[in-house]
C-alpha cells in the first residue's frame, strides 16, 4: 500500500475497545420520539404497529449479528447484549454502536410502509442514538435488563392511566396529571378498574412486559440436571475446543430467533434457556 504524506492522520484516530471478557449492551433510542409520535399520529399510549415495527428492526439486527444473544425493547428503544466472549469488530465501541444503529436505523425505515401502510414517512425521517456499556458479570447484565423491564411496567402502568383519564375520562393534560401526582401503582390499579372497568392485568403482554428477542435452542427444563453431570461439567477443561467454538457458531447462527413478551426479571426465564448467559 503506498504511503502518502497525509497519512500520519491517522495517528489522530483514538482507539475504543471495550474492555475484554464482559457484556456488551448497545442501546438505541428513537430521536425526539414524542415529536414522531405526534408527527405520525400514532396511536396513544402504545401504538401496536409502531411496537410491531421496532420489533421486526430488531429481529433484522439479531438475524444479521450471531454475537448478539439477547436483545430487549421498550417504547422507542432496544438493548442488544453481545456475548462477553465476542470479538466482532475487535470489540472496537464506535464500530459496534454505529454498526448496530445504522442497521436498526435502515431496516426501521425499510420496514415502515409494511407496519404503518397508511400512513407515508416523509420527514423528519426516524433517527436513532446508540451507546455501549459492558456489565462484567451476569448479575450485573440480569440487573441491567430487569432496570429496563421495570421502567417498561412503572411507564406503562403510568400511560395506560394518563391517556385512559384523557381518552374516557374527559380530562385535558394538566388535570390527568394532576390526578396522579403522588399515585402509587395500587392507586393506578384502583383508578383503572373503579372508573373504567379495566383490569391492567389483562392488558396486552407486549405493553406490560415489552418484547424480547432471542436464539431458540431446545428449552431445558428447570432442575433436569443431575448431581452426576453437575460434577462432570465441574471437571470438564474451562477452555472450549476451538471445533466446539466454532460448532456453537454455526448453531447461534442457524437457530430460529424469538420474538417474545416475557418476564425477563425472574429467574425461570433464564433457567429454561441456560445457553443464553453461558
Ligand atoms: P430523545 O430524543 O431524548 O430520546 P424522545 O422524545 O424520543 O427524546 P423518549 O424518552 O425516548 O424521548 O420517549 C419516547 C416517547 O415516545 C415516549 O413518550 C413514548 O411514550 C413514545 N412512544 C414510543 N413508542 C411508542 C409507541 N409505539 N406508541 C406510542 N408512543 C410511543
Ligand atoms: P468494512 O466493512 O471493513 O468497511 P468494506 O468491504 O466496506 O469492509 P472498505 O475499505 O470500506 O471495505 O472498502 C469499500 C469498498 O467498496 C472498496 O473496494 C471500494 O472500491 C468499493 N466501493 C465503494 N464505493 C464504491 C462505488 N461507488 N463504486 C464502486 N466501488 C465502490
Ligand atoms: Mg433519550
Ligand atoms: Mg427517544
Ligand atoms: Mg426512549
Ligand atoms: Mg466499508
Amino acid at each position: 500500500m503506498a504511503n502518502s504524506k497525509f497519512e500520519y492522520v491517522r495517528a489522530f484516530e483514538q482507539p475504543d475497545y471495550l474492555l475484554p471478557n464482559t457484556w456488551i449492551v448497545v442501546r438505541v433510542d428513537g430521536r425526539a420520539f414524542t415529536k414522531m409520535c405526534a408527527k405520525y399520529n400514532f396511536e396513544k399510549p402504545n401504538d401496536r404497529r409502531a411496537l410491531d415495527l421496532m420489533n421486526a428492526a430488531a429481529k433484522a439486527v439479531v438475524t444479521d449479528l450471531s454475537d448478539i444473544t439477547i436483545a430487549y425493547g421498550v417504547s422507542d428503544e432496544y438493548s442488544f447484549v453481545i456475548h462477553k466472549s465476542s470479538g466482532l469488530f475487535e470489540r472496537r465501541a464506535s464500530k459496534l454502536v454505529s454498526t448496530i444503529v445504522s442497521t436498526f436505523t435502515a431496516n426501521y425505515v425499510h420496514l415502515w410502509p409494511k407496519y404503518l401502510p397508511e400512513t407515508p414517512l416523509s420527514f423528519p425521517l426516524p433517527t436513532f442514538d446508540g451507546r455501549a456499556v459492558c456489565y462484567p458479570t451476569v448479575s450485573n447484565l440480569r440487573d441491567y435488563l430487569s432496570w429496563r423491564q421495570a421502567d417498561c411496567h412503572i411507564n406503562n402502568l403510568y400511560n395506560t392511566t394518563f391517556w385512559t383519564l384523557i381518552q374516557r375520562g374527559g380530562l385535558d393534560n394538566k388535570e390527568a396529571e394532576k390526578t396522579l401526582a403522588g399515585t402509587l401503582a395500587a392507586d393506578k390499579n384502583e383508578i383503572l378498574f373503579s372508573r373504567f372497568k379495566i383490569n391492567y392485568n389483562n392488558e396486552p403482554e407486549i405493553f406490560k412486559k415489552g418484547s424480547v428477542i432471542f436464539r431458540d435452542y431446545e428449552l431445558v427444563e428447570p432442575d433436569s440436571h443431575t448431581v452426576a453431570e453437575t460434577m462432570d461439567s465441574l471437571a470438564e477443561p474451562v477452555k472450549q475446543s476451538k471445533t466446539q467454538t466454532e460448532n456453537d457458531k454455526k448453531r447461534r447462527a442457524k437457530a430460529r430467533i424469538v420474538v417474545d413478551h416475557l418476564d425477563i426479571i425472574k429467574n425461570d426465564f433464564w433457567d429454561r434457556r441456560p445457553w443464553l448467559l453461558s
